[in-house]
């Protein structure tokens, strides 16, 4: 089969003819329909080198998968060969405390897991290929009725670590509030959806390309701002000087973190989603007063189920552009100058 795959750190990857995967004991392989080109894979080309992850190439690319059974491994029961099924991508030990409660992407025990920290496309073979294997019926989920493999593959990461950094700030999230939506791309587009979806607070969204915040608008942004200097005293005029209550930054840049902080709410959450390596300094006099600060990596098994119920009703619906297996690293390269608009799926 074919399989796009990075061969070592700060390289390109390459389309290749690999054997077709083979399921062991419990194991499942899953033919792609489809397999999300996510920015982090950008990093995965060209920020990486060897000791600064647990894992190292060569793997296929690909963590954002979904598709149809296509073989059980032995002693796999409740799938059937065909059916529609997302694949959930952060594989862990499965028996810490983390793992027994769908929490895989924060694995207590990483060692004992397929790859430490990682999953297919991240250390292991990932959904950039015809087939995938997953190396445990456990991340297989069938999709609900109404949802195909397009569809739900950005969900499985696109929509579900939004989802699970917004979720986690609910409680902050009522009628009256605002939550601001630091860059809209591929991950930003679907949280300003998600947060229409399940919550009552006005989402205001901002970005530095026009079609960002075009993209923020179909998606039921009530609010959408070009970021420049006075952003921040913009956001706080439009709430009645209060700020937004909850920040989500998709970039993680050191410019968007300082946005975050300077429009900012008390009591409020500033959620660091992006892989953007800015950093931030906390004290007494540098945050609004009993602002939280984190960040979020992907999101849970159960979360991934809820994700793809909004997504089979309708109310969570990624922009897709699809490509084909030969055409990815197109797709990589609009999606490094910005000509990208919502997600990249490669479909093989
Ligand atoms: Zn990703
Ligand atoms: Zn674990």
């Amino acid at each position: 089969m074919r399989a796009l795959r990075l061969p070592a750190w700060k390289t390109e990857p390459e389309l290749v003819e690999v054997d077709e995967p083979t399921p062991g004991p419990g194991q499942v392989v899953v033919r792609i329909g489809a397999a999300g080109a996510c920015h982090s894979d950008l990093h995965l080309m060209h920020d990486f080198e060897a000791g600064g992850l647990p894992w190292n190439p060569p793997f296929t690319l690909g963590h954002e998968n979904a598709g149809w059974v296509h073989r059980l491994g032995s002693g796999v029961t409740g799938l059937e060969v065909g059916q529609p099924v997302a694949v959930y991508g952060p594989w862990g030990c499965g028996r810490c405390a983390r793992c027994r409660v769908g929490v895989d992407n924060y694995c207590e025990n990483p060692t004992a897991a397929p790859v430490p920290g990682g999953g297919g496309g991240l250390g292991l073979d990932g959904g950039m290929a015809e087939y995938e294997l997953v190396p445990d019926a456990r991340h297989v989920l069938p999709l609900p009725e109404g949802l195909d493999p397009v569809d739900a593959a950005p969900l499985t990461d696109a929509g579900l670590t939004p989802y699970h950094a917004i979720r986690r700030s609910w409680p902050k999230l009522p009628p009256g509030s605002t939550a601001l939506v630091i860059g809209v791309g591929g991950l930003g587009h679907v949280g300003v959806q998600i947060l229409k979806a399940t919550t009552a607070a006005r989402v205001v969204a901002v970005d530095t390309r026009e079609e960002a915040l075009r993209l923020a608008e179909e998606c039921g942004a009530d609010l959408t701002m070009r970021s420049a200097e006075g952003t921040a005293e913009e956001i706080r005029r439009v709430t009645g000087g209060r700020g937004a209550d909850v920040v989500l930054d998709f970039v993680g840049a050191d410019t968007t973190l300082k946005l975050g902080v300077a429009a900012a709410r008390t009591v409020g959450d500033l959620t660091v989603v992006g892989l953007g390596g800015g950093s931030l300094s906390v004290g007494f006099f540098s945050v609004p007063y009993e602002v939280s600060i984190q960040t979020t990596y992907w999101g849970s098994r159960p979360e991934l189920l809820e994700v793809l119920d909004l997504g089979a009703r309708g109310l969570v619906r990624p922009k897709t552009t699809t490509f084909g297996l030969d055409e990815a690293m197109s797709a990589y390269r609009m999606m490094q100058d910005g000509s990208l608009e919502g997600r990249a799926v490669i479909v093989p």
